[in-house]
Protein backbone atom coordinates (compact mmCIF):
# COMPACT_ATOMS: atom_id res chain seq x y z
CA UNK A 1 0.00 0.00 0.00
CA UNK A 2 1.21 3.25 -1.22
CA UNK A 3 0.28 6.28 -0.02
CA UNK A 4 -0.66 8.64 -2.53
CA UNK A 5 0.65 12.54 -2.53
CA UNK A 6 -2.55 13.82 -2.51
CA UNK A 7 -4.14 14.55 1.55
CA UNK A 8 -5.92 11.16 3.04
CA UNK A 9 -8.80 10.63 1.96
CA UNK A 10 -11.78 9.92 4.72
CA UNK A 11 -12.34 7.10 6.07
CA UNK A 12 -16.37 6.80 4.72
CA UNK A 13 -14.97 7.77 1.32
CA UNK A 14 -12.33 4.47 1.50
CA UNK A 15 -15.12 2.34 2.74
CA UNK A 16 -17.83 3.22 0.47
CA UNK A 17 -14.82 1.93 -2.82
CA UNK A 18 -14.26 -1.06 -1.33
CA UNK A 19 -18.01 -2.14 -0.19
CA UNK A 20 -18.54 -1.53 -3.68
CA UNK A 21 -15.46 -3.49 -4.84
CA UNK A 22 -16.83 -6.44 -3.25
CA UNK A 23 -20.52 -6.48 -3.86
CA UNK A 24 -19.94 -6.59 -7.61
CA UNK A 25 -19.32 -10.24 -7.87
CA UNK A 26 -19.62 -11.66 -11.16
CA UNK A 27 -21.68 -15.25 -11.35
CA UNK A 28 -20.98 -17.69 -13.44
CA UNK A 29 -23.55 -19.23 -16.21
CA UNK A 30 -24.66 -22.53 -14.95
CA UNK A 31 -24.74 -23.88 -18.12
CA UNK A 32 -21.14 -22.86 -20.16
CA UNK A 33 -19.35 -21.67 -16.86
CA UNK A 34 -18.59 -18.01 -18.35
CA UNK A 35 -19.11 -14.91 -16.15
CA UNK A 36 -22.39 -13.53 -16.70
CA UNK A 37 -23.06 -9.57 -17.05
CA UNK A 38 -25.35 -7.82 -15.06
CA UNK A 39 -27.65 -5.38 -17.07
CA UNK A 40 -30.04 -2.78 -15.16
CA UNK A 41 -32.10 -1.74 -17.97
CA UNK A 42 -35.13 -2.43 -18.88
CA UNK A 43 -35.36 -5.55 -15.83
CA UNK A 44 -32.42 -6.46 -13.64
CA UNK A 45 -31.06 -9.72 -14.99
CA UNK A 46 -27.91 -11.87 -15.50
CA UNK A 47 -27.31 -12.23 -19.05
CA UNK A 48 -24.35 -14.95 -20.60
CA UNK A 49 -22.97 -13.53 -23.68
CA UNK A 50 -21.21 -16.57 -24.60
CA UNK A 51 -24.49 -19.21 -24.56
CA UNK A 52 -27.46 -16.50 -24.22
CA UNK A 53 -28.81 -17.92 -21.11
CA UNK A 54 -30.73 -15.26 -19.10
CA UNK A 55 -31.53 -15.27 -15.21
CA UNK A 56 -34.14 -12.47 -13.88
CA UNK A 57 -33.21 -10.83 -10.58
CA UNK A 58 -36.14 -10.82 -8.03
ZN1 LIG B 1 -23.44 -19.38 -20.72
Amino acid sequence: MTAKKSKKLPRAATWYEMEGTFKFRNKFCPKCGSVMAFHREPTPRWHCGKCGFTQFQR
